[in-house]
């Protein structure tokens, strides 16, 4: 990190950024130029804070070389983070995990329907959520514990892995029993007792973007998972809020890139509430992939017009094979393969 002062700074306001620097453990070296000075800052940076400095009199600018996050940091880390899956699956490395299913857990005959020809697909993790975070209390809320026992009873049935949403602290204990993998919302994505606490567990957390934060806040929402002991985050990309109503979102491809530039976490994709419309979803879908995406996560339902949630934007089970077959290709053509387990039974 570089302080620069304004030229000609008064020698005891450039003493107090020294002093400020000092006090919050770093170790300032000045430095002095022809027409200007700066002050180096070397030493413990962890606990200086740029923006203490950009306000002191005397400081025009600050050239910062660290990332606020730094266990989710590319450079952190010599290699990309390969997750391990229950199955033998693994995610972050050249697998491609694909998660399908219905927003939500309607009932013991949807589920399995719908699980069953998720599966057939390909598909080797079950998604759909016990607890459901409706925009509006009026709204189907999901089945809560008896969803959890349902998506328990379906795993069994068909071998699939399940991810599922935790909405708060209060019910984590029995979403985590379920789990394979434990889903954090996007509106959860800056709950951060609730990021402290599945960073407590020792499972692997999908951790899905806020609908209006930047790539950063992401990041950042990781970290308090990461360093909290959990190293087994998988970040999401399913879109942000725009100003055009024609989609639900805007869904941000090129966060897939980005997130693999800076940071060493495997990143996947949800065209399904990214774009909030079937007919837009296989398109975004192999895209994603090109992009480099680890996986997918789909909404799929076997009777989409009767969803209880999110059946304008759920594929039909047709559909969702076809996508398959495209996303064999792309991942073929990238060097990648799309993971397989030894679905039990
Ligand atoms: C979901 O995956 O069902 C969901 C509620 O998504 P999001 O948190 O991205 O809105
Ligand atoms: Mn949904």
């Amino acid at each position: 990190m570089l302080v620069i002062l304004h030229p000609g700074t008064d020698p005891e306001l450039s003493a107090r950024v020294l002093t400020a620097i000092e006090q919050m453990g770093g170790r300032p070296v000045p430095m002095t130029g022809y027409n200007r000075s700066a002050i180096l800052v070397e030493g413990d940076r962890s606990r200086v804070d740029p923006r203490r400095l950009r306000a002191l009199p005397g400081v025009e600018d600050i050239i910062s070389d660290a990332k606020p996050f730094r266990r989710a940091a590319r450079e952190s880390v010599s290699e990309p983070t390969v997750l391990k899956l229950p199955g033998g699956l693994t995610i972050g490395g050249e697998e491609i995990v694909i998660m399908a299913g219905p927003c939500a857990v309607e009932s013991a005959g949807q589920l399995l329907e719908t699980a069953r020809a998720v599966r057939a697909a390909g598909a080797t993790v079950l998604r759909a959520g016990a607890f459901k975070p409706r925009t509006s209390p009026y709204s189907f809320q999901g089945l809560g514990v008896e969803g959890l026992k349902l998506l328990a009873q379906v795993r069994s049935e068909t071998g699939l892995l399940i991810v599922t949403e935790a909405m708060d602290v209060e019910t984590l204990e029995p979403v985590a029993e379920v789990a394979d993998i434990i889903q954090i919302g996007s509106r959860n994505m800056v709950n951060y007792s609730l990021l402290k606490a599945v960073g407590r567990l020792n499972k692997p957390v999908l951790l899905k973007r806020g609908m209006a934060a930047t790539i950063t806040e992401l990041l950042l929402s990781a970290e308090y998972i990461l360093s909290e002991g959990n190293p087994n985050v998988i970040l999401c990309e399913r879109g942000v809020r725009g100003f055009d109503s024609s989609t639900r979102n805007v869904f941000d491809l090129s966060a897939i890139p980005l997130v693999h530039q800076l940071s060493h976490l495997p990143i996947i994709a949800d065209p399904s509430h990214g774009t909030g419309d079937r007919h837009l979803v296989p398109a975004m879908a192999r895209a994603a992939i090109a992009a480099g995406a680890d996986g997918l996560l789909i909404e799929v339902h076997h009777q989409p017009d009767l969803a209880l949630s999110d059946g304008g934007q759920s594929l039909f089970p047709e559909q969702f094979s076809t996508l398959m077959r495209d996303v064999h290709a792309i991942a073929s053509l990238l060097g990648r393969r799309v993971a397989a387990a030894e679905l039990v039974p």
